[in-house]
């Protein structure tokens, strides 16, 4: 079976700078198929700005004809908070031991891996592909660096060739666009146009999400 490959966020909501880093890490992988995984509820921060049911309807327009990209939602089926560990052994028990899981986390989300709930399970369940975000550096004496150094697999074929357990960094150009400057900018009445796909822009303003104002447009 081929390498299964997920890409979790709050995806509030997605923008482009997400989308190209779920392609590019795809085309990196030799074309597999990325899942992205909305959370229901983030462990690690507040309130979100929209539903989950509307973040989901964002994201299903954003990937809507791309066949490299997969919504999965087991994580807003599940309801709660949403824990990677809980995730990663659902998918895990799916997939059977030994397929290749893999799951892609910026570099600001793993330099804080240590705080998650069973962190150091993670690696016996999934590959961790680090993508290294502009000015984050991590604390080469935190947990996270050492597991980088530690399990670093040279190549991104290396991931294919055993379940789980390898770190793999890559460097794909970075979109310096965040969900947080799209909410601001919406919430400000300044125009968030070319940062996510037009047809994400159109629902939020459709929606009102995060202060948009549906009467008028972007
Ligand atoms: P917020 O501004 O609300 O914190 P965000 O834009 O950082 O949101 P998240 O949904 O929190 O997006 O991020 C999910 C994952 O996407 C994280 O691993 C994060 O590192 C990554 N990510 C966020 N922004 C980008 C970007 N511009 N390019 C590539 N990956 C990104």
């Amino acid at each position: 079976m081929p390498m299964h490959v997920i890409y979790g966020g709050t995806f509030d909501p997605v923008h482009h700078g997400h989308l190209r880093l779920a392609l590019e890490v795809s085309e990196r992988l030799g074309n597999v198929l990325v899942s992205l995984v909305p959370c229901h509820i983030p462990p690690h921060r507040g309130q979100t700005g929209a539903t989950a049911a509307q973040r989901l309807r964002l994201l299903e327009l954003a990937i809507a004809g791309e066949p490299d990209l997969r919504i999965d939602d087991r994580e807003l089926r599940r309801g709660g908070a949403s824990y990677t560990a809980d995730t990663l052994r659902q998918l895990r028990g799916e997939l059977g031991i030994n397929v290749p899981l893999a799951i892609v986390l910026g570099t600001d989300a793993f330099a804080g891996l240590d705080r998650w709930k069973e962190w150091q399970h993670i690696p016996e369940l999934a590959h961790i592909i680090v993508v290294q975000r502009p000015g984050i550096i991590l604390d080469p004496d935190g947990d996270p660096a050492r597991l980088l150094v530690k399990n670093a697999a040279g190549s991104a074929g290396a991931l294919h060739g055993c379940a789980a357990g390898r770190v793999l960094k890559l460097n794909p150009p970075w979109l310096d666009i965040s969900a947080t400057g799209i909410r601001d900018r919406i919430s400000l009445g300044q125009s968030p146009r070319y940062l996510a796909p037009d047809s994400v822009l159109a629902e939020i303003q459709h929606m009102g999400l995060y202060g948009a104002c549906p009467a008028k447009n972007f």
